[in-house]
């Protein structure tokens, strides 16, 4: 139904950092608002805005604004600071300039969801008199890390050997995000996360890609707070349905997955036979942890389909693709959702950033977690520990994974004891949260009520 506003729609501009792993969450979210009946335009920078692709599966409109980095995005900044402090000028500037040519337009702007990175964007929504609603694309456990911290609550790093935070299970320091455990490595990021709760007070809502039933009581304990609503997961119904069809929408897409090969190539494989690999788009592995990962793949025996971006392949052991094309495929990139709906995959060896992990949950796949940094290891926790749908592979003191860790994980989770009970549990988080969109489930409610109140204030 169309949700009208003062004889038009309500309009949203949908703001995004621009990485793979915001992109795609924000971009899913905002098709959801249009499919409720709001307008909706996403903004992203110059430079991203050149993969975007609209096809008919995408009609969510786009325009850009500026980080200062017009000609190559973050990695031609000389750090992330430098990086963030002249986004956070060139961007409000220039989202300032685009509310100012919308508003002279027939497309008035009525709402800005913006992404939590980028909280400078509330002060501009403010400023023009708009809803502003932030937009976190972590899960809430690691928000209220983040919080504590923000708040001078948590120290960082943690001197306790076990931290107590509300809604979350004991942790231990090396369960936190990397950013606040080892401060030292990463000392821009850790202002980063941490200032994504610098204004949140003055935000109208504050949306978390999760879902209620996966977080239940740090949601409730967050909601006392802000007003927080769980839209999540932000995968295409059309996947959580297993139905592929012939859609092939991949919204924004640094890396043209390789399709037809991959999928061809699952179609050639047993049912839960094959192990997917992918340490997404960020993560860039130390080449002896690469060595090892290899070498555990092939002991583990199994098939194995490794996403090595090619940037990584130097880092493969020599002759290693053509010595295990019997058992594997090495690509590029993949179309991931696609990947972890076949029937071939057995489960899924992970750097658990928060989409993958999303992902594998409500598509019903094992993992197998290696995290590497940021958020990783609090999600490597959760997936072991509290959804228990998988088991992480533990670390020697040099902090790699080795070879005989990876084949024991894989082999208990494809042939082992564990392994029934993790897919058991696989099968019970993709029902919920299936559930949790499907039509009156919790996010979808949720999303029902921003649009509902967008469209009435
Ligand atoms: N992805 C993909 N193909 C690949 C690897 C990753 O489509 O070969 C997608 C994946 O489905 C996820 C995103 O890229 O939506 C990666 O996000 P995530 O939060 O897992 O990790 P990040 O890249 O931010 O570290």
């Amino acid at each position: 139904m169309e949700k009208e506003r003062n004889g038009h729609s309500a309009l949203c501009l949908v703001l995004s950092y621009p990485t793979q792993g915001h992109i795609n969450p924000i971009l899913e979210f905002s098709k959801r608002l249009e499919h409720k009946g709001i307008k909706v335009t996403l903004v992203t920078t110059r430079f991203m805005s050149k993969t975007y692709h609209k096809d008919a599966s995408n009609s969510i409109a786009l325009e850009t604004i500026s980080d200062g980095y017009d000609e190559g995005r973050i990695g031609h900044a000389e750090s992330i600071q430098a990086y963030l402090e002249r986004f956070c000028r060139v961007g409000s500037q220039t989202l300032t300039d685009l509310l100012e040519k919308l508003s002279s337009s027939s497309n008035s702007v009525d709402c800005i969801v913006y992404d939590a990175f980028l909280p400078w964007a509330l002060d501009v929504a403010k400023k023009f008199g708009l809803v502003g609603a932030v937009f976190f694309t972590q899960s809430c456990a690691v928000d209220n890390v983040y919080y504590h911290v923000h708040k001078g609550l948590l120290k960082s790093p943690p001197s306790e050997p076990q931290i107590l935070l509300p809604g979350l299970p004991p942790l231990q320091p090396q369960d936190m995000p990397s950013f606040i455990y080892d401060l030292e490595s990463y000392p821009a990021f850790f202002d980063m996360v941490v200032s994504q709760f610098s204004n949140v007070d003055k935000a109208d809502w504050v949306i978390c890609n999760t879902f209620y039933e996966l977080e239940p009581e740090v949601v409730d304990w967050m909601a006392k707070m802000w007003p927080l609503r769980t839209v999540g997961p932000t995968i295409p119904s059309m996947f959580l349905d297993k139905r592929l069809e012939d859609d092939k929408d991949y919204g924004f897409s640094i890396f043209k997955p390789n399709s037809d090969a991959c999928m061809k190539w699952l179609n050639d494989h047993p049912k839960g036979s094959v192990v997917y690999v992918s340490f997404g788009s960020l993560a860039s592995l130390d080449v002896e942890q690469m060595e090892e990962l290899a070498w555990g793949l092939r002991k583990s025996n199994s098939f194995f389909l490794w996403v090595v971006r090619a940037f990584e392949e130097a880092k493969l052991p020599k002759n290693f693709v053509e010595e295990t094309s019997d058992k594997g495929l090495v690509v590029h990139w993949c179309p991931q959702l696609e990947v972890l709906t076949h029937e071939a995959i057995g489960c899924f060896v992970t750097h658990c950033g928060w989409n993958s992990t999303l992902e594998a949950l409500s598509l019903g796949v094992p993992m197998v977690a290696v995290p590497q940094w940021t958020d990783q290891t609090t999600n490597a926790k959760y997936i072991m520990d509290v959804w228990k749908m998988g088991l992480k592979a533990p670390a020697d003191e040099k902090g790699f994974v080795r070879r005989e860790a990876v084949e024991r994980c894989i082999r208990e989770i494809m042939e082992g004891e564990k392994g029934k009970e993790i897919k058991k549990n696989a099968l019970k988080w993709k029902t919920l949260a299936k559930e949790a969109v499907d039509q009156g489930g919790s996010s979808d409610k949720n999303i029902e009520e921003f649009v509902t109140k967008l469209a009435h204030s």
